[in-house]
């Protein structure tokens, strides 16, 4: 098994000089199965491809008047696609529409052609247009703009704009483009000056909508709700008729419908032209066995007993909390613990691969989750391409976010003269680059979600060429998955995105922005959904709104100060003690896991050793310290069931969605050896319990099943927690949330549920839709959980199956064939 460097396999160019870019040598047929030379295992699991496919051109509506045709004709559109044309049909006549089709299918012009159309025969009407960034509105103001159409006078209203612009944009502008943040603070509150722009508003434009998920997206679903009621106040009280986009995903259209509160018909079928496309998963081999072990989990001493060795009294809850810090594109990127994995890690295998593409002359773009993985995958196959051909490595750059647009503009030049072949970056290329030309792209770890893997491996091809993606398998279960079931990848999506409007921390705050904006009335209620009532009465009783024959109003001179991004408390402040310099910020959820006193906290690659945490003023003092052990903080848990909303009695198996508290405390941490993963020591520490009211779905066992099963008692605890790790880690595939979005807690014994219990949160307080959407598809979810474990290689649980990154107690005890009796039990008795 070759797993030195990709020398071996480049050393064919040796002596070459670097000239210009030379023509793609191979078919991407030809291309991989170089490739997948390169192990004496195959590497492949699966080759899926994509067939090129013709545009499906429809007429233009009858509707469209001509002056739109022929705007459209000058940019070289004579004709929309068929899913534009039937979008188009169904906005026009008046029916809230989402299009979820795929990446570069030609949205736009399915919410511009009514959208406009309607602008040019009513001269009064007007267009709200959202997006989740600045810089996506500012394109599509662009793309308007173009079409030049009169009248229009299309402009970007957001942080941004010039204080003496504004009042222009609010009177003349019938095409506004704002963002949900700009809508909550700044149109919605102001709503009196916006009442003539409101009145006459016909179309609002939701674009990019699958953006809007989890607390983010139950937030951004009641300022709809808000932005409803002020247009019905002001004008038609049948309001304004949504069309959405979205990305392709599982039922598009119960999610729009949940995002604006109205029935919304999908279209979904793409019929634009794409090139071909050979898409490869690829499963960096294991190591072999004289490698060190995996992280190893503290050795105990064999006269301690292990939890679960007296199966009679109930052993402590094993815990998985979630500091979210580390969602992708943190500092702390468990991927380049290198030497504590089993199989070779996904960014040393993309370096190598992008190594070897770029030296047969193949333009790629390498995909890494982090910053630091990117420049560790760049600086890695520079160094292999030099040893092969002094040179050729300065072919290969990193890219990061924040070049300035003539850096960004210099790099596309490289790129498109051939004089870059290799860019490895982190998916910041999404927005704002305009790549043009790759024969191929590799991309290391699952993005998340489908629609960022399509977007990404959208970048390949140019004109009528087939093009080469590769989807390198992290050591996770979720990658692992995906690439032995390409069907998850390539077949109807599943992954839905979830939100949860009811989520009373985000209902409460709302229904109090919608009470300073104007009194609420019953009628309102509705609009809020049901448990508003509810909500109402609650702040009456808190003191924020009084109660008066004519509505509910806001009691307080300043409005409600409500971010709908913010999560997880006051972000902690980084200071560098020596100088008071600000090196960043950590959420509050994740500041106990991250900067703990004596936590080894890395920032844009520097390493900090933090001296003081001071919660009260929200400051954590470090200096910069390099030592050669990493730190890992080991919290206690609780959980308690506050209410079971929905449950499903299955016999010896219950399934159960509900209310529940969550108590945590980081109590320790251990100090790690990089290059080995060898435990140092563990440190205690003293910091304050947190509570976290939330939702969970939850699955029980009879002890009884448990021994019919063949798991032994002593196996129980480690057979729950690995079944939860794993079922954390596949949650993913289902709703569109990443790992750490998500805590668990597995228990022998539970006392309120008094069985063998595995849970599965929310992290977010009041929940997030994630734990509703695992309880909605049990059956598929656990399965597929019990799928990765079994099918995973390793002999007795490694990352890509039932280890944790995250796990509160180091992955002990951990049963990896246990956790498949687990949920075959379970599996066997829920109803599918
Ligand atoms: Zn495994
Ligand atoms: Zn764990």
């Amino acid at each position: 098994m070759q797993d030195v460097t990709s020398a071996a396999s480049v050393s064919a160019g040796r002596g070459r000089e670097p000239g210009p870019a030379p023509a793609p040598v191979a078919a991407p047929g030809d291309l991989l199965h170089r490739l997948r030379q390169r192990h004496t295992t195959d590497p492949v699991t699966h080759v899926e491809r994509v067939p090129p496919r013709a545009g499906t051109p429809a007429p233009w509506p009858r509707w469209a008047p001509e002056e739109l045709r022929s705007a459209y004709a000058r940019r070289g559109v004579t004709a929309p696609w068929q899913h534009q044309a039937e979008a188009a049909d169904l906005a026009h006549d008046r029916r809230h529409v989402v299009v979820a089709t795929g990446t570069a299918s030609g949205k736009s012009l399915a919410y511009q052609l009514p959208a406009l159309a309607t602008l040019l025969a009513d001269p009064r009407a007007t267009v709200l247009y959202l997006a989740p960034t600045k810089a996506l509105a500012a394109d599509q103001l662009r793309a308007v703009a173009e079409l030049d159409i009169e009248g229009v006078r299309p402009a970007c209203y957001d942080g941004d704009t010039p204080r003496a612009e504004r009042e222009w944009i609010r009177r003349h502008s019938r095409f506004v483009l704002t963002n949900p943040d700009m809508l909550h603070h700044g149109i919605l509150p102001g709503h009196a000056q916006w009442s003539g722009f409101l009145r006459r508003l016909r179309y609002v434009v939701v674009d990019e909508c699958h953006v809007y998920r989890g607390v983010f997206g139950s937030h951004v679903a009641h300022v709809l709700r808000r932005l409803r009621r002020q247009c019905a106040r002001y004008g038609d009280p049948a309001g304004p008729t949504f069309v959405l986009a979205s990305a392709t995903s599982g039922d598009p259209a119960a999610t729009a419908g949940r995002l604006i509160g109205l029935p919304v018909v999908a279209v979904t079928e793409d019929t634009s032209p794409r090139a071909g496309l050979t898409f490869a998963l690829w499963e960096p081999p294991l190591l072999p066995a004289d490698r060190p072990a995996p992280a190893p989990a503290p050795r105990r001493d064999p006269d301690v007993p292990r939890p679960g060795a007296h199966p009679s009294r109930p052993t402590h809850p094993l815990s998985d909390a979630t500091p979210d810090a580390l969602a992708p594109g943190a500092e702390a990127v468990p991927e380049l613990a290198d030497l504590t994995q089993v199989r070779r890690s996904a960014l040393r295998e993309t370096a190598d691969l992008l190594a070897d593409i770029v030296a047969a002359g193949v333009r790629t773009l390498a995909f890494v989750r982090s910053r630091r993985g990117a420049e560790v995958v760049a600086t890695s196959a520079r160094r292999s391409l030099d040893e092969a051909v002094p040179g050729l490595g300065a072919r290969v750059a990193a890219y990061r976010a924040g070049y300035l647009r003539e850096e960004r503009r210099e790099l596309e030049r490289a790129l498109l003269h051939g004089d870059l072949l290799g860019l490895a970056s982190t998916n910041a290329l999404e927005l704002g680059v305009d790549l043009v030309g790759l024969d191929a792209v590799l991309i290391c770890g699952y993005p998340g979600t489908r629609a960022s893997l399509w977007q990404q491996a959208g970048r390949a091809g140019r004109s009528g060429q087939e093009a080469l993606a590769v989807l390198v398998a992290r050591d996770d279960p979720l990658d692992t998955y995906l690439v032995h079931h390409p069907d998850a990848l390539f077949g109807a999506p599943v992954e839905a995105t979830v939100l949860d409007p009811a989520n009373p921390y985000v209902l409460g705050p709302q229904l109090a922005c919608a009470a300073s904006e104007a009194p609420l009335t019953v009628a309102d209620l509705e609009l809020f959904g049901d448990s508003a009532k509810e909500t109402v009465e609650a702040l009456v009783e808190a003191g924020a709104l009084r109660q008066r024959p004519t509505g509910w109003y806001w009691r307080h001179r300043e409005r409600p100060e409500v971010d709908l991004r913010g999560e997880g408390g006051a972000p902690v402040c980084v200071v560098e003690a020596a100088t008071g310099r600000l090196l960043g910020t950590v959420d509050g959820g994740s500041s106990h896991f991250l900067l703990h006193p004596g936590a080894v906290y890395l920032h844009q690659g520097v390493s900090y050793v933090v001296d003081t945490l001071d919660l009260d003023d929200g400051c954590a003092l470090v200096h910069p310290e390099e030592p050669d052990w990493s730190t890992h903080a080991r919290d206690v848990t609780s959980l308690s069931v506050v209410s079971v909303r929905s449950y499903v009695d299955a016999g010896p198996v219950g399934l159960f969605l509900g209310e529940v508290d969550v108590t945590s405390q980081v109590v320790s941490y251990q100090r790690r050896r990089i290059a080995t993963g060898e435990v140092i020591d563990t440190r205690p520490l003293d910091l304050p319990a947190r509570e976290l009211r939330t939702v969970a779905v939850w699955f029980t066992l009879s002890p009884e099943s448990l021994v019919a099963a063949g798991v032994e008692p002593a196996d129980g605890p480690g057979a729950l927690h690995a079944a939860e790790h794993a079922a954390i880690g596949l949650l993913p595939l289902l709703a569109t949330c990443d790992r750490w979005d998500i805590g668990g807690l597995s228990t022998a014994m539970h006392p309120d549920t008094e069985a063998p219990t595995v849970f599965v949160y929310d992290g977010h307080p009041g929940g997030a839709g994630f734990a509703e959407r695992a309880y909605g598809t049990a059956a598929a979810w656990l399965k597929a959980t019990r799928d990765a474990i079994s099918e995973c290689g390793c002999e007795s649980g490694c990352p890509s199956c039932v280890q944790s990154p995250k796990c509160g107690n180091g992955n002990n005890p951990l049963s990896k064939p246990g956790a498949v009796r687990v949920l075959d039990v379970v599996l066997d008795n829920l109803p599918q």
